[in-house]
C-alpha cells in the first residue's frame, strides 16, 4: 500500500537536519507540499528544497525560532502565503544542552524548555487556529492533524538531562490534552517518540566506542536510522491513521522493554 499525501501541505520544524529532514522529503515524496522551518542552518533547509523540487516537488524554506511567538506567527503566515493553508505540522525542533543537576545553568534550563516545550506550545497553538479558521481543505479526513516529536525520555528518566527529560514528559502532556480539546474540532494530535536515532543531535554517543554501549540499551540490537522515524510519521499524519489521536507511538528498537531486565534483572 502506498501512503499519499498528494496536494497536502506540511510544516516541518526543524525540518533541515536529522528526523525532520527525513519527514520533510518522505513527506514530499509522498505529494505533500512542505515547509522546510530551520533556526540558524540556512545552507541546509536550502539543500533539502533543492532536493525536492529537483525532484519535481514543491517546498520552501523559512527561518523562525519556535521559541519566539513573533517568529512562529510568522511562519505559519508564510507558510498560508506559500502554499493556501496547512494540513499537518511536524511539531519536531528540539535541542539537548546536558549537565548534571548541581552544574546546570538556569539557561540551559530555559533554552530547552523555550525550543522544546514553549516551541511545541506555540506551533500547536498557531496550528490549531488556522486549522479551525480554514475549515476542511477537502485534502483529507480530518481538519487537520499535528505530529509532536516526543522521546523514549518521556517515560525513561535520563540523569544528567532534566532539562531534556522534563520537556519530552512535558510533551506527552501536551500532546494529550491538546489531542482531548480539539478532538471535537475533528483535528488529530499524537506524538511520536524516538529511541536512538543516528542524527547529528546525538553524533557523538552513536558513533565508534560509544555507539557499542548504546547498543546495549536496544534489544533490537541497531541504533535507529531517520527513514524509520520518517515511515511511521507518514503513516500517523495520513488517512490511514484517521482513528488516532492522543497516542505516542514508540519507535524505538525496544529501547523502553527495559533491556536491564532481559537476563531476570
Ligand atoms: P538535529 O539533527 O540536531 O535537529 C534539530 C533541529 O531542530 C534542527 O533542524 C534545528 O534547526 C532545529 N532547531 C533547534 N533550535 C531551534 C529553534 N530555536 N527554532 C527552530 N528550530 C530549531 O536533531 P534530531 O535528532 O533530528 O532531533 C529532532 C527531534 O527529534 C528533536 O525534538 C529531538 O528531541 C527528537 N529526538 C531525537 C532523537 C535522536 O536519537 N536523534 C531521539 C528522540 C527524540 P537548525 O539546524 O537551523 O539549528
Amino acid at each position: 500500500m502506498k501512503i499519499s499525501l498528494q496536494d497536502q501541505v506540511v510544516l516541518v520544524t526543524g525540518g533541515d537536519s536529522g528526523i525532520g529532514r527525513g519527514i520533510s522529503l518522505a513527506f514530499a515524496e509522498a505529494g505533500a507540499q512542505v515547509v522546510v522551518n530551520y533556526n540558524s542552518s540556512r545552507d541546509k533547509a536550502e539543500e533539502v528544497v533543492a532536493q525536492i523540487t529537483g525532484a519535481g516537488g514543491r517546498a520552501v524554506a523559512v527561518q523562525a525560532n519556535v521559541g519566539h511567538e513573533d517568529d512562529v506567527t510568522r511562519l505559519f503566515d508564510e507558510t498560508v502565503k506559500a502554499f493556501g493553508g496547512i494540513d499537518i505540522l511536524v511539531s519536531n525542533s528540539g535541542i539537548q544542552k546536558d549537565a548534571p543537576i548541581a552544574e546546570m545553568t538556569l539557561k540551559d534550563w530555559q533554552a530547552v524548555i523555550d525550543v522544546n516545550l514553549t516551541g511545541q506550545f506555540l506551533c500547536t497553538r498557531a496550528a490549531i487556529r488556522r486549522f479551525r479558521e480554514q475549515g476542511n481543505r477537502g485534502r483529507m479526513r480530518a481538519n487537520g492533524a499535528i505530529l509532536c516529536m516526543s522521546s523514549v525520555h518521556e517515560i525513561i528518566p535520563w540523569a544528567g538531562h532534566v532539562n531534556y527529560a522534563a520537556s519530552k514528559g512535558g510533551i506527552g502532556m501536551l500532546m494529550r490534552s491538546l489531542a482531548q480539546e480539539v478532538a471535537p474540532d475533528r483535528i488529530r494530535v499524537n506524538a511520536i517518540a524516538p529511541g536512538a536515532i543516528r542524527t547529528p543531535i546525538n553524533a557523538e554517543a552513536t558513533e565508534g566506542a560509544a555507539a557499542d554501549k548504546l547498543l546495549k540499551l536496544i534489544p533490537y540490537g541497531r541504533i535507529g536510522d531517520v527513514e524509520d522515524v520518517a515511515a511511521l510519521a507518514l503513516f500517523m499524519a495520513s488517512d490511514l491513521a484517521d482513528y488516532m489521536t492522543g497516542t505516542t507511538v514508540y519507535v524505538d528498537g525496544g529501547m523502553t522493554l527495559y533491556p536491564g531486565f532481559e537476563d531476570n534483572g
